[in-house]
């Protein structure tokens, strides 16, 4: 499998447009050792000329014109390079690319039937994806199941790769309304995804709210984690003044404290730890910081835009 970073900022990007934070304030005058970031988004591919997006950024088309693998071939008979679009959530930072991706181009399209609920009923903006030709194909994800996905049209083969979904514990976004939140199942709104291909496992979850331990044995299992890097602390947003909530109200685990991720990620996990989705208020993205060091020396990395590796 190969994997690349597109997007690894959370909502905003970094700089965010309106934010006069130290950090976006210093990335501005150019006086922060620090890379600019697009809003989330990871790419991967199975072998093949064909990719799957993970998320669809509010930044998508900007991304996906810097991705030469995804420039769609002159060859018309060879197949579009995007396959299919996995979504972890309904939250704006993880759907809102759906809409770069409306002209009129068919794809899969994998979510939870709550997921699935809140966009196609709720939000009437996301049917512009089903003018194509044959229209998007919506695939149901349960939110604690194992699909097996096939390339070709013939499911008789073994499966290319396999998608498995962890439950993660979040809340839906707050624009959906209250008749929507009691029909669907509260355990889809938030999902990880172990992507698997023989004894290799990818294991993407960049919203993880921490009210759900089962992420530990995914994050465990993985060769690679790439993880909720979102903030350093629970009362980040509330000391730069950007919102009066914590961390752990708006569903993200912080990377330190007293059960942070920092403490909580398992001990016994031998692969690479990415952190992703990371918020512009975030220290760490200072990589003269005393809290950029202290997440290298605990053995995480940090991910950026164009970061790649192959499993
Ligand atoms: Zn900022």
């Amino acid at each position: 499998m190969r994997v690349r970073v597109l997007g690894s900022a959370a909502g905003g990007g970094f700089p965010q447009w309106n934010c006069p934070c130290p950090n976006c304030s210093a990335l501005r005058n150019g006086t922060l050792k620090a890379r600019p970031r697009t809003q989330t988004q990871v790419i991967f591919s199975p072998g093949s000329k064909v990719w799957f997006l993970l998320c669809a950024s509010p930044d998508l088309r900007q991304q996906v014109l810097g991705a030469r693998e995804l420039a769609p071939s002159v060859d018309t008979s060879s197949p579009p390079p995007i396959g299919g679009v996995f979504l972890p959530s309904a939250d704006v930072d993880s759907v809102m690319g759906l809409l770069h991706l409306r002209e009129f181009q068919s794809f899969f399209v994998f979510a939870t039937r709550g997921v699935q609920c809140v966009l196609q009923q709720e939000n009437r903006i996301f049917r512009v994806l089903e003018r194509s030709n044959p229209p998007v194909k919506w695939q149901m994800l349960s939110s604690k199941g194992r699909l097996g996905c096939h390339l070709s049209e013939d499911s008789s083969e073994p499966a290319d790769f396999i998608c498995s979904t962890v439950p993660l514990g979040g809340c839906y976004p707050d624009y959906v309304s209250e008749e929507t939140l009691r029909a669907v199942p509260p355990e889809d709104a938030s999902i990880g995804f172990v992507m698997e291909q023989g004894e290799k496992r990818f294991f993407f979850a960049p919203s993880l709210p921490g009210s759900s331990g089962m992420w530990k044995s995914a994050a465990e299992s993985a060769d690679v984690t790439l993880i909720d890097g979102t903030f350093w602390s629970d009362e980040e947003l509330m000391r730069t003044g950007r919102s009066r909530k914590t961390a752990r109200e708006i569903g993200h685990l912080p990377l330190s404290g007293s059960g942070g991720l920092l403490e909580q990620f398992p001990e016994k996990a031998v692969g690479r730890k990415i952190l992703i989705h990371i918020n512009n208020t975030n220290p760490i993205l200072d990589e003269n910081s005393a809290e950029h060091r202290v997440v290298l020396d605990a053995g995480f990395e940090i991910a950026y835009d164009g970061m790649e590796f192959e499993l």
